[in-house]
């Protein structure tokens, strides 16, 4: 989800109070942004940012911090919050790949990836964010009984998904290949933007969560 560079995006980012610089120098110490010590659970690839700020309206003595890549999307996030601020949601502008640069060993309650890039070419397997080289990082940063969700609507990337869990030492607690058709893990579901929109178009939704 690529928006077109939209002008001044890094400036505004720069700026905006919702979204944490230099994020390692927080390492370890992010109740200390909150002033509280709440689990931290947090979206990679948060994209506008929708999923999040619901479950972080819903849920206010939980801290949820988005983690995106670029600018222009996380803009959206940001003019989200300008209109309807909360105290417990935060984003930052990286990469995934330095994660454990940026949160200590547990700090992580919970990890969500939603409608990850498929990054379909084989050699580029490793940029998935499902990947067993991401697991080995999320690892790291995942409280011991913290459960990683992922929802996708792109079948191979799934079946991937899956596959990697073994070697990596993941457990899955939920596989399920057609989400919307579960009553029972329909419960409280958010929807994402992605998931609103291929849903729409009839898609199924596949969704695991994992833990050690
Ligand atoms: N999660 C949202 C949803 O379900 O509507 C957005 C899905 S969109 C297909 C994937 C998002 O992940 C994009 O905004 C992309 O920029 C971001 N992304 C992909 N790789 C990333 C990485 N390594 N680190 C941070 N963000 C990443």
């Amino acid at each position: 989800m690529r928006l077109r560079n939209i002008t001044g995006s890094r400036e505004v980012i720069a700026d905006s109070r919702f979204t944490v610089k230099e994020p390692e120098t927080q390492k370890g110490k992010w109740s200390e942004i909150f002033g509280n010590a709440y689990p931290i659970r947090i979206e990679i690839g948060m994209g506008k940012g929708k999923f999040l700020h619901t479950l972080a309206k819903n849920n206010p003595d939980i801290n949820y911090i988005g983690i995106e890549k670029y600018s222009s999307v996380l803009l959206r996030a940001i003019q989200k919050m300008e209109e309807d601020e909360l105290p417990n949601l935060r984003f930052i502008r990286m990469d995934a790949e330095d994660i454990e640069e940026v949160f200590g060993e547990g700090e992580v309650d919970r990890i969500y990836l939603n409608f990850s890039d498929p990054w379909p070419k084989d050699r580029h397997a490793k940029r998935r964010l499902p990947s067993g080289q991401f697991l080995a990082r999320y690892d790291k940063i995942l409280k011991k009984d913290g459960v990683i969700e992922f929802k996708t609507d792109n079948r191979p990337l799934f079946d991937f998904a899956v596959e990697e869990l073994k070697e990596a030492g993941w457990k899955a607690d939920v596989v399920t290949y057609d989400l919307h058709a579960d009553e029972k893990l329909m419960e409280g579901n958010i929807m994402t933007e992605y998931e609103e929109k291929f849903s729409g178009m009839g898609n199924p939704i596949c969704k695991y969560i994992i833990r050690r």
